[in-house]
């Protein structure tokens, strides 16, 4: 595999899959979003990844593709996840402004930005029992692989396995945050919906990768 830089067709492809993804694990993340949240979080992210896919634009410029998503995933997804993905993919549209193409250190500082956008609009950080708890060990992970000369592909197979091992260290958390934050120590022994999809959205990444 010698995959070197991210172009905008594998940017679209990483979308299509997370959509698809997404849709097939409607059930599950709706299940895991009953007992400490409001059982719509499968639907809120097919339901806004469906109306992602409508609006991808044709474009090179990877920062106008990834705005794209977010300012279709603020306006069309309810509830708290819809502008909180929103926020990621709007901070890392920034980083990559003007680029047709993302080295693995650019891939990095803009996944990176996308998560302090989570961070900062959230009020939130890892412990907390949300989606931060995939992403941040997954984007670390990433840029620990670029840094040691790894490739987007190890990268990104190692941040999806780091994502869901993150989602799963959910569970015997006391939830800090959102709807499930309100249920105090019940939330415990519950795995968190948001953490379980950006694991779901990282390894649709991994996986486009590996395909292309
Ligand atoms: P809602 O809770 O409004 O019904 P969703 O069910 O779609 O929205 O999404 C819930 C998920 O959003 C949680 O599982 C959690 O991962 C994430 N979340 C909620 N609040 C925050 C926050 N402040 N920071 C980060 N993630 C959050
Ligand atoms: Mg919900």
């Amino acid at each position: 595999m010698t995959y070197k830089a991210l172009t905008a067709s594998v940017l679209r492809a990483w979308i299509e899959k997370s959509a698809a993804a997404l849709s097939e694990n409607r059930v599950w993340l709706t299940e895991l979003d009953s007992p400490i949240g409001d059982a719509d979080h499968g639907n809120n992210m097919e339901r806004g990844f469906a109306a992602v896919l409508t609006a991808l634009p044709e474009s090179d410029d990877l920062g106008v593709i990834l705005k794209a998503v977010a300012m279709t995933l603020i306006s069309k997804v309810g509830g708290a996840a819809g502008p909180l993905y929103g926020t990621f993919f709007l901070e890392a549209s920034k980083v990559l402004q003007h680029h047709d193409r993302a080295d693995g250190e650019e891939l990095a500082a803009c996944l990176k930005a996308g998560v302090e956008g989570v961070k900062k609009r959230g009020n939130s950080d890892v412990g907390m029992k949300t989606m931060l708890d995939a992403l941040v060990p997954a984007v670390t992970i990433f840029r620990d692989y670029i840094i040691e000369d790894g490739t987007i592909l190890t990268g990104l197979q190692a941040a999806a396995k780091a994502a869901e091992e993150g989602a799963k260290a959910t569970i015997p958390m006391q939830a800090q945050r959102g709807r499930a934050s309100y249920l105090g120590e019940r939330s415990i022994g519950h795995q968190d919906p948001g953490a379980t999809s950006s694991y779901l959205i990282l390894q649709a990444f991994a996986d486009v990768v590996v395909e292309t």
